[in-house]
């Protein structure tokens, strides 16, 4: 079974639901994509039903506190398991090596406890390659304007036929990074606002993107299901409805916009 467990699903200054960050699942074993601003991570996992104990590693894309800060808790609470002996497995942590370097630092400084050394940190750049999980993971530098940030191309082979999913992080698909979203089978792409609300959350403004603008992007690049996520928060209720509508505009394959601890099935 191949799935994403959507953690959370909102921008940076969300109060309504919990910083974008979800989960790989492939054949019972998990990866986790960033982990929120914070404690609430914790909440997500366990109201997510998530075991620990299948999630073998953590890649963080950029470190703004929006999606590295939760990853000091994600590590406070794997170190916890292992010196417990609840958690045998060796965990990774993927990622920029000085945003590593600062999660090492800050987890030591601020836990006052020493990591496991069954924590492994995996320093990684655009175009290095690892396999977890049973996928094969490809990064790509996705030329951020604000701060080193890294996306990823997966390649999942243990199904009927090779299945690509991309994630591009938290800003728009940059010209650079096209090559790897081409015919995606998946791509995560945010999507700040609506195009009709850009006059209010000044997406541009942000490096961000409505989601008019990402199934404009999705259909040129030929991409099949398009997940939307790190948004606003001003209509939860209706948020569903009116970012697929108006990604589906220019997009004609599926449109999915996540609720937080939604689980959206794959395969
Ligand atoms: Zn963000």
């Amino acid at each position: 079974m191949l799935q994403l467990v959507m953690l959370g699903t909102g921008h940076a200054m969300v109060t309504k639901c919990y910083n974008t960050c979800f989960t790989i699942e492939n054949d019972n074993e998990s990866i986790m994509i960033d982990a929120g601003g914070g404690n609430g991570i914790l909440t997500q996992v366990e109201k997510a039903g998530l075991d620990w104990s299948k999630i073998r590693a953590l890649f963080v894309t950029h470190a703004h506190t929006d999606h590295i800060l939760g990853a000091i808790w994600v590590l406070r609470k794997v170190n916890t398991l292992i010196k417990q002996n609840k958690y045998t497995e060796f965990f990774k942590v993927y990622g920029l090596a000085e945003n590593l370097n600062y999660l090492k630092y800050n987890c030591v400084f601020l836990l006052n406890d020493s990591l496991s050394d069954h924590i492994q940190f995996i320093p990684t750049f655009g175009e290095d390659k690892f396999t977890e999980c049973g996928m094969e993971f490809e990064i790509i530098n996705i030329n951020s304007t604000k701060q080193t940030q890294l996306g990823f191309r997966a390649v999942i082979r243990n199904y009927d036929k090779p299945l690509t999913l991309v994630c591009l992080g938290d800003e728009p698909c940059h010209q650079t990074c096209e090559e790897y979203v081409k015919d995606a089978d998946w791509l995560l792409s945010e999507a700040f606002c609506l195009r009709n609300d850009k006059e209010i959350f000044h997406p541009y403004e942000k490096n961000h993107s409505t989601a008019y603008d990402a199934g404009l992007m999705a259909e040129k690049l030929g991409v099949k299901n398009l997940v939307l996520y790190h948004t606003e928060d001003s209509d939860l209720e209706n948020r569903a409805r009116k970012y697929t509508q108006e990604a589906m505009q220019n997009f004609k394959g599926n449109v999915f916009v996540p609720d937080d601890l939604q689980v959206i099935r794959i395969l």
